[in-house]
C-alpha cells in the first residue's frame, strides 16, 4: 500500500465525523425526495446500509488513530486498505441510487440523483484528499456510473451533462490534488519547524564542547530530582569536580589541548556512570554529577573510582602525553542540606577542601 505521512492520515480522521453526519443528511434527503416513487423497503434497506457504512467509517478511523498512536504501519497500511474497500461499497450505494430512479422515478429525477452524486464527490475532495489515491478511486468509481446513465438517457440534455462532467473531471482531480499537496506541504513546515524547535531545545541543554549537560539544564533537572528524592525519602549525593592546575595544560600545550583534555575526560567520566546519573559541565573545567539514589558512602565509593581513573589515565594529544588529576567534593541531600543550592555550595567548599590539602582527592 502507499506509505502516507502520519498526520495526514490525522487529517482524515479529524475530518471523519463532519463527512459521515454530511453523508447521513445527503441519504436521509435522498430517502425523503424518492419515498413516493421508490418501494419503502427498498430505501429503508438502502438507508440502513449508508448507515452501517457510516458506522464502519468511523470505526475505520478509531482504529487509525489507535495504531498512530502506537506507530504500527502495519496496522495503518491495512486499514488504508479498508478504508479504499468500504469507499468502494459506498460509491457502490451511491450508485445503486441513482439507478433506482431510472427504475422507478419519471424524468427529470434522474437528473436530481446527477446533482447529489456530483455534491457528495465535490464535497468528498475536501474530506478525502488527505488520502489523495483512495479519493481517486472513489471518484472515479462515482463518476463512471453517471456518465454510464446519463449515455443510457441519451436526449440533448443528458449528452450536454456528459460533456461537461468530462470538463468536470480534470478539475476535480485538479481541485483534490491541490488541496492533498497543500495540506502536505503545511504539514511538512510544521515538521521542519518543529525539529528547529528541538534542536534549540537541545542546544539550550548541552554543553557544546563535551556534549554533556550545561549549568542551566543541570539545575533545572536537579531541581526536579532533589524534589522526587525529597518526596520519595530517597537519598542523593552530588559531586564537584575540579581538573588540577588545568591552566598549566593550556599554558604548556595550548588551548586546543585543555580542550582535548576536557572532551576526553568527560568520555572517560562517563564510562563509570549510571544511566540516571546526571553529568553537567558548569563551568570551564568544573563538572558535577547528581547520584541518583546514593548515599554519601556510595558516593564516595564512585567519586574515588572516577578519581583513580583520570588519575590513572593518559590523555594523547598529538603525539604529547597528559596527564591530569582531579579533586572532587561531595555533599548529601538532607534535613542541612534540603536544597540543590545548599548542595551545590556544600560539595562546592569541600572541592575548596580537597584544592587546599593537597588536591588529587575526595572531601565530604
Ligand atoms: P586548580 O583548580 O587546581 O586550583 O588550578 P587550575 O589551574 O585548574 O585553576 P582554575 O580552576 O582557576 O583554572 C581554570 C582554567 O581552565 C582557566 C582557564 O584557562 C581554563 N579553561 C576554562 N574553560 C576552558 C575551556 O573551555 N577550554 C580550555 N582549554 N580551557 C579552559
Ligand atoms: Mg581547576
Ligand atoms: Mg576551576
Amino acid at each position: 500500500m502507499f506509505s502516507v505521512h502520519p498526520k495526514l492520515i490525522k487529517s482524515l480522521v479529524e475530518q471523519t465525523p463532519r463527512a459521515m453526519i454530511a453523508m447521513l443528511i445527503v441519504s436521509s434527503a435522498y430517502v425523503g425526495i424518492f419515498l413516493t416513487f421508490i418501494p419503502a423497503v427498498i430505501l429503508v434497506i438502502w438507508f440502513v446500509f449508508q448507515i452501517l457504512l457510516a458506522t464502519y467509517r468511523f470505526y475505520n478511523s478509531k482504529m487509525f488513530s489507535k495504531y498512530l498512536e502506537k506507530n504500527d504501519q502495519e496496522q495503518i497500511q491495512k486499514h488504508e486498505l479498508y478504508f479504499i474497500i468500504s469507499n468502494l461499497f459506498q460509491a457502490f450505494m451511491w450508485t445503486v441510487s441513482s439507478v433506482l430512479p431510472v427504475l422507478y422515478a419519471p424524468q427529470p429525477f434522474e437528473l436530481v440523483t446527477f446533482v447529489m452524486i456530483i455534491g457528495v464527490i465535490t464535497a468528498a475532495a475536501l474530506s478525502m484528499s488527505s488520502l489523495y489515491k483512495a479519493y481517486l478511486i472513489f471518484f472515479f468509481a462515482m463518476i463512471i456510473p453517471q456518465i454510464v446513465i446519463l449515455i443510457y438517457y441519451g436526449e440533448h440534455q443528458h449528452i450536454a451533462l456528459v460533456v461537461l462532467t468530462l470538463i468536470y473531471i480534470p478539475a476535480t482531480v485538479l481541485l483534490s490534488k491541490a488541496i492533498y499537496s497543500n495540506r502536505l506541504s503545511n504539514i511538512l513546515a510544521h515538521d521542519d519547524l518543529e525539529k528547529s524547535v528541538n534542536e534549540l531545545h537541545q542546544l539550550s541543554m548541552i554543553d557544546v564542547l563535551t556534549n554533556i549537560y550545561n549549568r542551566r539544564y543541570f539545575f533545572e533537572i536537579a531541581k526536579n530530582l532533589v524534589s522526587i528524592a525529597t518526596r520519595e525519602q530517597k537519598p542523593l549525593s552530588l559531586l564537584m569536580i575540579d581538573i588540577d592546575y588545568f591552566k598549566k595544560i593550556n599554558d604548556n600545550y595550548g588551548h586546543q589541548a585543555g580542550d582535548f583534555v576536557l572532551i576526553y575526560l568527560v568520555k572517560e567520566i562517563e564510562k563509570s556512570m549510571r544511566t540516571s546519573d546526571v553529568f553537567a559541565r558548569i563551568g570551564g573545567e568544573e563538572f558535577t554529577i547528581l547520584l541518583d539514589d546514593t548515599s554519601l558512602d556510595g558516593a564516595r565509593v564512585i567519586a574515588e573510582k572516577i578519581r583513580h581513573i583520570v588519575e590513572n589515565k593518559t590523555f594523547i594529544y598529538n603525539t604529547i602525553a597528559i596527564d591530569i588529576t582531579i579533586s572532587i567534593g561531595m555533599s548529601e541531600l538532607n534535613r542541612e542540606n534540603p536544597l540543590i543550592e545548599d548542595l551545590y555550595k556544600k560539595a562546592d567548599k569541600q572541592l575548596y577542601l580537597a584544592k587546599q590539602t593537597g588536591r588529587n582527592k575526595v572531601c565530604s
